[in-house]
This record gives structure tokens, C-alpha cells and sequence, in this order.
């Protein structure tokens, strides 16, 4: 089964559950419109590298379509419709006015010059911007994009339309109408589920082992949220190697030293890996990390990380999904065989796109926030939508994954229903 057939499969399930006409699986089993494009970039070199990209909008039920756009040599259709997919249910279960959207170049930018990384970004922008807008698609970043990349797309949009529209595309600089407490959102987000979480169960963060798998913006906001909060991370690994340590790692210290010997492009990528602590912690193979012995497995980095192969060998007490859909739902449906609760992509990474919505409000309004309202209003969003999955997951005696898509799904049908169904004629 592809990544989408998979991921759709989950939807499918939710659907039997709930009483809903056929209209509401017809609208969501496939994308609104999803577009190809080519990126001509004119290399350093003087040679034209022309690079693959996609925009696709899932569902704009709820909404104009929101999501990110990735760049990362995996990039293909397949990948950025699932990712569109998970974005219309994302927003749905933390009820945003929001359908899903996703956006991706097939490139390996780590590779690129900063004025080549720059031209892929504007090039990317030029190509799709006839389907996005503040009212219609608005991108934001994703693996290996970031503020400054936002940067540049909004300057390029801006240039097209001729008139300034930061409402178009969020996650920027906040000299350009970001918000503050974007670039932390997402981890913040995923760290407030899991102590939602951990407080139901009568625990304390002083008492729980985490490990985390990725070490990008997301999982380096968590990570030092979590060690301030008094969690214990005893592991951490990145693209190039992981490292551990049963008396705590210090995120902080860490994270300097991956971003600290930057050339130009390290204006937007870390240079350096979590290994260059090796000398004083232990490090260990990738792989392992998924194995270790915790209480909560963080996992933020990619998707299927956790498949039917690897599964049995987790031994990790619960799974907090930072990253979109790491686990398969084979993967899943096995962890939830065996009592390990999953708080889901769908709920535990949502604090980025919820400061994104944020960061759009402030744009249109003009009215901007300081750091600890924008906390506020996450927290006061994310703390509400998270206790209604965790009761209906306890009501319903189904998984938080399964919670979570129930809510989501019943918004995005009712507003189906909402716009017209045969069943109003009946
Ligand atoms: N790329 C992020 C996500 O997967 C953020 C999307 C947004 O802010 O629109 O949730």
C-alpha cells in the first residue's frame, strides 16, 4: 500500500464509525487540485537545473487550504498529497477555519548555494502562485524551510501581485509580519499535549525517560521546553547520527553547537549534527534510538518510521508524533494491540499551524500580539481540542489517533452537509 492509500485507509475507518452520507467519502477521497510544476534555477555555475515541485490542496471544506512546503530529495506527489491529506484532518481537529494544503520541491538543499536555495524559493512561488492567496492556499514552512525561505517566497509573492500581502504565506521573519512564537509553535504545541497527557495519568515530567527522533526546529523547541519542564531526554539523533545518555542530555548546549559553525547556507541549515557531542556522551546507531527502553518515544522527523518491520522491537511506554504520520497504520494498529498509547501527528503537532493561523489573523487585522498572548492563545486552543480527544478516546474505548480523526472528520462532514446534500431533499 502507497504512503496516501495507507494514510487514507485511516479515514475510511473513521467513516464506517460515523453516521455520515456517502457525499462526505466522495468529497474526501481525493484532492481538490493538485498541481506539478518545473522550477528552472540558473546554478552558481552558469548550468539551469530544473527541479519538480507540487502544490496540493486537499480539502477547502472548512476553508482556505493551509499547510507547508518541504524541501527534501523524498519529495514526490504521493508524499505531498498524504501530507495535504493529514493537514485537512489537522485543521479540522483543532477547528481551524482551515482546509489542508502541502507544498514540496525533489531537491536536496543542504546541497544548494544560499542564492540558489533563494532562487529554488522565489522560482517555487512564481510557479504556483495563481492558486495560492490569503483567502484561497497559504504555504508556510516544513522540512528544511524556515523562516527565511518564508522570506523570500512572501517577497516574491508580494512582487507578483504588486501590493503587499502578508497574509499569504506564514511562518516569516517577524520583521516582515510573522508572528511571534511561530518558530517555537510546534514544539510548544507537541510539549502541552504531552503533559495534558501525563498529568490524566497521574505521572510527573521529573519521573518520565524521553528519547527524540530528529533534532530540526520542532523537535529542538520540544526537547528544551520538556528539559526546563524537568522531563529526562536520555537520547537524540539527527540525519547523521544519535547519541545517548542515561543522566540527561542538555537540548540548550546541544542545539548551539549543531547551528554554531555556519557558512553562508547555515544561514538556513545546520552545518553540524548531535554526533560532534560524541566525545562526551554515548553514540549510538539510529536505529536504536526507536528501540530504547523509555517512557515516551518522541518521534520528529519523518514519516514511516515505525512500520511493520520495526514495531515489535519499540519498547518505548507511549509515542508523541511531532512529525507528520511516522508510524504506518499497520505500526499503529499493532501499538495499540499491545496498550501503548500514540498522541497523534494530527493532534500533537498542531501548534505550528494553530500560530500560523495566528500569524494570518494579525496580518489581516494589523493588530499584532506580543510572545505571551500568542502563548496564551495556543495554549487556550490547543489545551481545549486536546481534552475533548482525550475524552472521547476514554468514552469510546478507541485510540487518541482515532479520537482525534472522529473530531476532525465530524467538523469537515457537518460542513459538507452544511453546503448541500441529497439528504436535505429526502
Ligand atoms: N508544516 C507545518 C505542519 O505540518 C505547519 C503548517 C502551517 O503552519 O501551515 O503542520
Amino acid at each position: 500500500m502507497d504512503l496516501f492509500e495507507d494514510a487514507r485507509s485511516r479515514l475510511y475507518e473513521v467513516l464506517e464509525r460515523l453516521e455520515v452520507s456517502d457525499d462526505v467519502r466522495e468529497r474526501l477521497s481525493q484532492p481538490v487540485l493538485s498541481l506539478q510544476v518545473s522550477i528552472p534555477v540558473r546554478m552558481d555555475d552558469g548550468h539551469l537545473c530544473v527541479f519538480k515541485g507540487w502544490r496540493v490542496q486537499y480539502s477547502n471544506i472548512l476553508g482556505p487550504t493551509k499547510g507547508g512546503i518541504r524541501f527534501h530529495t523524498n519529495v514526490n506527489q504521493t508524499e505531498v498529497t498524504t501530507l495535504s491529506f493529514w493537514m485537512a484532518v489537522k485543521c479540522a481537529v483543532v477547528g481551524l477555519p482551515y482546509g489542508g494544503g502541502k507544498g514540496g520541491v525533489e531537491v536536496d538543499p543542504k546541497s544548494l548555494s544560499l542564492l540558489e536555495l533563494e532562487q529554488l524559493a522565489r522560482g517555487y512561488i512564481r510557479a504556483i502562485a495563481d492558486v495560492i492567496g490569503p483567502d484561497r492556499d497559504i504555504p508556510a514552512p516544513d522540512v528544511n524551510t524556515n523562516a527565511t525561505v518564508m522570506g523570500w517566497m512572501a517577497d516574491e509573492y508580494d512582487h507578483i501581485v504588486r501590493r503587499q500581502t502578508p497574509a499569504a504565506i506564514t511562518g516569516k521573519p517577524v520583521e516582515l509580519g510573522g508572528s511571534i512564537g511561530r518558530v517555537a509553535a510546534t514544539g510548544r504545541g507537541a510539549l502541552q499535549v504531552l503533559d495534558l497527557w501525563v498529568e490524566r495519568e497521574g505521572r510527573s515530567p521529573e519521573d518520565l525517560t524521553v528519547a527524540i527522533q530528529g533534532f530540526g526546529n520542532a523537535a529542538y523547541h520540544f526537547a528544551s521546553l520538556a528539559h526546563q519542564k524537568g522531563y529526562r531526554i536520555v537520547a537524540l539523533s539527527d540525519s547523521q547520527g544519535a547519541i545517548h545518555s542515561e543522566k540527561g542530555l542538555e537540548p540548550d548546549p546541544i542545539w548551539e553547537e549543531k547551528t554554531r559553525n555556519r557558512d553562508l547556507t547555515g544561514m538556513v541549515y545546520c552545518d553540524d549534527s548531535v554526533r560532534g557531542q560524541a566525545d562526551r556522551v554515548q553514540e549510538i546507531p539510529q536505529d536504536a534510538l526507536l528501540t530504547l527502553d523509555v517512557d515516551v518515544l518522541v518521534l520528529a522527523a519523518l514519516e514511516d518510521q515505525i512500520h511493520e518491520g520495526n514495531v515489535d522491537d519499540v519498547q518505548a511506554g507511549a509515542i508523541l508524533e511531532i512529525a507528520n504520520g511516522p508510524l504506518t497504520s499497520a505500526a499503529d494498529a499493532a501499538l495499540w494491540k499491545r496498550g501503548v498509547p500514540v498522541l497523534p501527528d494530527v493532534l500533537a503537532n498542531t501548534g505550528g499551524v494553530i500560530v500560523s493561523y495566528l500569524e494570518w489573523i494579525q496580518n489581516r487585522t494589523g493588530d499584532y500580539w506580543d510572545e505571551a498572548t500568542v502563548n496564551q492563545r495556543l495554549a487556550e486552543r490547543l489545551g481545549k481540542e486536546t481534552g475533548r480527544v482525550l475524552d472521547r478516546a476514554e468514552e469510546e474505548g478507541v485510540s487518541y489517533r482515532t479520537a482525534a480523526y472522529l473530531e476532525g472528520v465530524e467538523r469537515i462532514a457537518t460542513a459538507i452537509n452544511r453546503r448541500g446534500n441529497r439528504q436535505d431533499w429526502d
